[in-house]
């Protein structure tokens, strides 16, 4: 083995790096700092690394062995995780897809050698079209497969209990106030959390949820209302997994495709993190939450307040949508002029 090199890729999974945002967060009371973590720079591009590798470990104790073929429901990232994994090990992956999302995210896994299934994304989730359904039956009708199903499968939250939690703890010595995420099948906040504050108990877990999912609704009145569909990738549901422990949540914010989107091409530009939708969302509901919450906090706290906010995935998978400024302007999240296109333009 050569002097400093790993051994395979997954090896250089986790310490990912805690960065201070410097300029989306001017005009925020003083007091009040926000710092991300970056899980987009993970060799499978996004925190679900984290899950892939508790998903197979687990399997793998169960009984899985190389060979089989893993079959999961997946906006993509998890799909991404699984693949490299699998790629590492030897198994075959088939992945079910939402039909919203983005062609980069289809490409990504074929690239990996996976079968993507395409579903309606404007169906009930107990419907027998919709990817939650579709991707069971495969798995049912497979030989030799294993059905990751990160929204039912507690290894889900127990990955950020055992990796994500730690690490956290062991680069930031618990100096944070404030935990902010965004929310999908809940294992990142509930793994997370559950870890954070049995070490920290006075810590704020605040979940962000998009506009037409269940959970904030459902967080601040304990009522369900009926989901509508939305742009934003990765987070919300239409449904509740079980996976997602709603109690380890002190707070909800909401937020919509547009202060979404905006706030993840600032996170680009004025910060240079090249994040996804949901890095923007949580980023923008952070500092909804802090503009209410966080001056009362720091006075009762007598010093400043940090919030960390988690970062998903990167925003090479998004270039053709909240980075392409048509796409943006169709869907009416864009006011501004086109860019610069021609050279005419700018002499
Ligand atoms: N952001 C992105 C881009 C995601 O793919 C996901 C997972 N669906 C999340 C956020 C939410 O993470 P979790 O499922 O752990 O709640």
């Amino acid at each position: 083995m050569m002097h400093g090199a790993l051994e395979d890729i997954t090896k250089a999974v986790g310490d990912t790096p805690i960065v201070r945002l410097n300029r989306v967060t001017e005009g925020l009371p003083p007091g009040v700092e926000i710092y991300v973590k970056c899980e987009y720079l993970n060799p499978g591009g996004s925190h679900k690394d984290r899950l892939a590798w508790n998903l197979l470990r687990r399997a793998e104790e169960a009984g899985l062995k190389p060979g089989g073929t893993i079959v999961e429901a997946t906006s993509g990232n998890t799909g991404a995780s699984l693949a490299l994994l699998a790629a590492i090990r030897g198994y075959k992956c088939i992945f079910v897809m939402p039909d919203k999302m983005s062609q980069e995210k289809v490409s990504h896994l074929r690239a990996f050698g996976a079968k993507v299934v395409m579903c309606p994304t404007a169906v009930d989730a107990d419907d027998p079209r919709s990817y939650y359904k579709v991707s069971r039956r495969i798995a049912d009708e497979t030989p030799n497969s294993f059905y990751a199903n990160q929204y039912h499968n507690p290894a889900n939250p127990e990955a950020h209990y055992l990796s994500t939690g730690p690490e956290i703890w062991k680069q930031t010595k618990g100096d944070f106030d404030v935990f902010v995420a965004g929310l999908g099948t809940g294992g990142t906040v509930s793994g997370t959390g559950k870890f954070l504050k049995e070490k920290k108990s006075d810590i704020t877990v605040v979940g962000v949820d998009p506009v037409g999912s269940l959970y904030y609704d459902f967080v601040k009145t304990g009522r369900v209302t009926k989901p509508f569909s939305y742009k934003v990738e990765g987070i919300g549901e239409d449904f509740f997994p079980s996976t997602m422990n709603l109690k380890i949540l002190d707070d909800i914010v909401r937020v919509d495709d547009k202060e979404c989107f905006l706030m993840t091409r600032d996170m680009t530009r004025l910060e240079g993190l090249f994040v996804g939708g949901s890095g923007g969302a949580a980023v923008a509901g952070a500092i909804k939450w802090a503009k209410t919450n966080a001056s009362k906090l720091a006075k009762a706290k007598k010093g400043p307040i940090k919030i960390l906010v988690f970062l998903c995935d990167a925003g090479g998978k998004y270039v053709s949508k909240i980075f392409n400024d048509d796409w943006m302007r169709e869907n009416g999240f864009l006011d501004e002029e086109p860019g610069i296109g021609t050279v005419a333009d700018i002499l």
